[in-house]
C-alpha cells in the first residue's frame, strides 16, 4: 500500500517536476504514435477513442471557458494601462507603425495559404459524424456592423468575440480617461476598478497556467484520436503547414521589417546583429513579456534607442504588437478551413484580417497566447468548435504542434516592437545613429 503511495507519488511527481513543453512534445509524439498505431488496427481503434475522448474533450472545454474572460480583462486592462497624457505623438506614430505591419503580415500570411493550401485534401468532415457541425459564414456587411454590440452583456453570454473586444477596448479608454481625472471621487474608484481588473486578468492568466498543466493529456488523447481515425495521412500536412509558416516569418522579417529598416536608411545587417540576442530569448522563452527586460536592453544598448521613447513603446509592442501571431491566425485559419473541406471564402479571409489583427492585439505576451486566439478567430468566421467536430480535430493537429510555432511567432513578435522603436526613434530625431557607425 505504502509502496504503491510512493509510486503514485513517484507518477505525478515526475509529471508535475517535468518541464512542461516536454510533456507536451512527449504528448504529442506518443499520440501521434499510439493513433497511427491503431490506424492499422480499426478493431481497436473504435473502442479507444470511444472510450479516450472524453478526456480531449475536457481540455477543449476548459479552453473555451476562459476565451471570454480572458479577452474581455485583458483588453480592459491593456486599454485602461496606456496613460492619455502619453498617448501623443509618438504614441500614434507607434500605433500606426504596429497597423501597417500587422496588415503587411496578414497579407503575407494569406497569400502563403492561398497560394499553397496547406491542409486541402485532408477532408477530416468527411468522417460521418463531424459532418454537418460547422455553421455558414457570416456577410461582409454584416461583421462591421456587429462589431458593435447591442447589448455588450449579451454579447458576453453569448461569447460573441468581436463585439466583445469593441466593448472591452472603449471601456479600457474610458476608464482611462477617468483614471486620469483630477476629482479625485473619480480617479481613485476608478484606480481600484482598474486594479481589480488587472487582477481578474492576472487570475485568468494563472487558470491558463493550470489548464496548460493537464494539456499534455488533452494533447495525446486528441491527437491519438484524429491519427486513430484519420491514419497517418495528417503527417504530411502538418509539416507542411509549420513549413509554410517558418517561410512566411521569414518573408516578413525580410519584406516587412528589413523593408522599413532600409526606408530609415538604416543597415539591416546592423539591426539584426544588435537584435539577435532578443530575438534567441524569444525564440526559446515563447514569452514577449519574459522577452521584454531583454529587448529593451538590446534597444537601447545595440540600436541606440533613447530611454524615453523604449521605456513607452515596447511594454506596449509587448502587449499589443504581435505580428508573428498575426501571421499565425490566419494561416491557421485557413489550414483549418482547408482542412475540413471548406475553404474560406473571400469574406471569411477579411474577417480573418480584421479578428487575427484584433487576436494578435489581444493576445498576450505569454506561451501559447496565440492558439487561444485562434478559437476567437475560428468563431468569427462561424467555424465554432464543438466536442467531436472536424474543425475541433483540425485544431487538436494545431495544438499538437504550437510550441514550434509559438517559438517562430514569439520571435517576430519581439523584433516587430524593437524595429518599431528604431524607426519612431529615427522619425523623432532621438536615435544615438553612433551605434549604427561603428563596426
Ligand atoms: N507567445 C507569444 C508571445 O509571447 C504570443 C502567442 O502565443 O502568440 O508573443
Amino acid at each position: 500500500m505504502a509502496e504503491h503511495a510512493a509510486q503514485k507519488k513517484g507518477i505525478l511527481g515526475w509529471y508535475f517536476g517535468t518541464n512542461l513543453l516536454a510533456r507536451i512534445s512527449i504528448g504529442m509524439i506518443a499520440g501521434a504514435a499510439v493513433g497511427i498505431f491503431l490506424a492499422y488496427i480499426p478493431s481497436l481503434a473504435g473502442p479507444f477513442v470511444g472510450y479516450t475522448k472524453f478526456f480531449g474533450d475536457v481540455f477543449i472545454r476548459l479552453l473555451q471557458m476562459i476565451v471570454v474572460p480572458v479577452i474581455f480583462f485583458s483588453l480592459i486592462t491593456g486599454a485602461a494601462g496606456i496613460d492619455p497624457a502619453r498617448l501623443g505623438r509618438v504614441g500614434l506614430k507607434t500605433l500606426f507603425f504596429y497597423f501597417i505591419l500587422v496588415i503587411v503580415a496578414l497579407c503575407i500570411g494569406l497569400a502563403m495559404a492561398n497560394l499553397f493550401k496547406p491542409g486541402d485534401g485532408l477532408n477530416l468532415a468527411a468522417d460521418a459524424a463531424v459532418q454537418g457541425k460547422t455553421a455558414a459564414a457570416p456577410a461582409l456587411s454584416s461583421i462591421f456592423l456587429n462589431i458593435v454590440p447591442t447589448n455588450p452583456f449579451d454579447a458576453l453570454a453569448k461569447g460573441q468575440v468581436l463585439p466583445i473586444i469593441f466593448f472591452a477596448l472603449t471601456f479600457g479608454i474610458a476608464l482611462s480617461i477617468v483614471r486620469d481625472s483630477s476629482d479625485e471621487r473619480l480617479s481613485k474608484p476608478a484606480d481600484a476598478l482598474y486594479r481589480v481588473c488587472s487582477a481578474c486578468a492576472e487570475t485568468m492568466y494563472k487558470l491558463v497556467g493550470g489548464i496548460m498543466q493537464y494539456a499534455p493529456i488533452g494533447i495525446f488523447v486528441l491527437i491519438s484520436n484524429v491519427f486513430a481515425t484519420q491514419g497517418p495521412k495528417v503527417v504530411g500536412p502538418l509539416i507542411f503547414i509549420l513549413a509554410i509558416a517558418y517561410v512566411s516569418f521569414a518573408l516578413h522579417v525580410v519584406v516587412g521589417f528589413g523593408g522599413a529598416i532600409a526606408l530609415h536608411g538604416l543597415s539591416f545587417g546592423k539591426f539584426l546583429r544588435g537584435a539577435q540576442g532578443a530575438m534567441i530569448t524569444a525564440f526559446v522563452t515563447r514569452s514577449s513579456n519574459a522577452t521584454l527586460p531583454v529587448f529593451m536592453r538590446v534597444s537601447e544598448e545595440n540600436l541606440g534607442v533613447p530611454r524615453s521613447i523604449s521605456s513607452f513603446t515596447l511594454p506596449i509592442g509587448a502587449t499589443i504588437n504581435m505580428d508573428g501571431t498575426a501571421i499565425y491566425l490566419s494561416l491557421c485559419s485557413m489550414f483549418i478551413g482547408f482542412a475540413i473541406g471548406k475553404p474560406l471564402t473571400f469574406e471569411q479571409q477579411i474577417t480573418v484580417m480584421i479578428t487575427a489583427s484584433l487576436g494578435a492585439v489581444g493576445a498576450a505576451g505569454v506561451p501559447g497566447a496565440g492558439v487561444i486566439m485562434l478559437l476567437m478567430v475560428l468563431e468569427s468566421i462561424g467555424l465554432k468548435i464543438e466536442a467531436g467536430s472536424a474543425v475541433a480535430a483540425a485544431y487538436a493537429m494545431m495544438l499538437g504542434i504550437d510550441a514550434l510555432m509559438d517559438m517562430g511567432r514569439t520571435c517576430l513578435n519581439v523584433t516587430g516592437d524593437i524595429v518599431a522603436a528604431v524607426v519612431v526613434s529615427k522619425h523623432e530625431k532621438e536615435l544615438d545613429l553612433e551605434k549604427w557607425r561603428k563596426e
